[in-house]
């Protein structure tokens, strides 16, 4: 049994017509699901895919035939959020990266002055004039870093 949408009475659920009220039953339903598809999804399900993307994804999936506005949303917020995922670990890469850099520069740096020479241009060289530069104790220094 189904609920006529026009007069609320009880009808058989494959009559295509109200036999009380002579209303299309099938016109309703067709308008229903268009309702659905073109209703604006909730925005809730895009940051709830956005923050957890397989859970997006799921929905996705799972509302793909009737909730279309609501799996576009965490579609929508899936694939940002894996987007999202991909680029702040990118990122934390190259800092991460720059910071071994830095830090690495700054002890070669210690190695050449600890061993009487100067530090230029990213270079370790023999002060000029000077005759005390360890070379080996410089490449021992160095050879710790890696
Ligand atoms: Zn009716």
């Amino acid at each position: 049994m189904k609920k006529c949408f026009n007069c609320h009475n009880q009808v058989e659920a494959d009559f295509n017509i109200c036999p009380y009220c002579g209303a299309d039953l099938n016109k309703e339903h067709q308008s229903l699901v268009q309702q659905n598809n073109n209703a604006k999804g909730n925005l809730g399900w895009a940051i709830l895919g956005f923050l957890i993307p397989i859970v997006g994804l799921i929905l996705f999936i799972v509302w793909n035939d009737n909730k279309k506005a609501d799996a576009k949303m965490a579609g929508i917020g899936a694939l940002s959020g894996t987007i999202g995922a991909i680029v702040i670990t990118i990122i934390i890469v190259i800092a991460t990266h720059s910071i071994n850099d830095s830090v690495k520069n700054d002890a070669i740096r210690a190695c050449c002055t600890d061993s009487g020479g100067v530090w230029k241009n990213s270079k370790c060289t023999k002060a000029p004039g000077s005759m005390d530069f360890d070379y080996d104790f410089y490449n021992d220094c160095v050879s710790y870093i890696d």
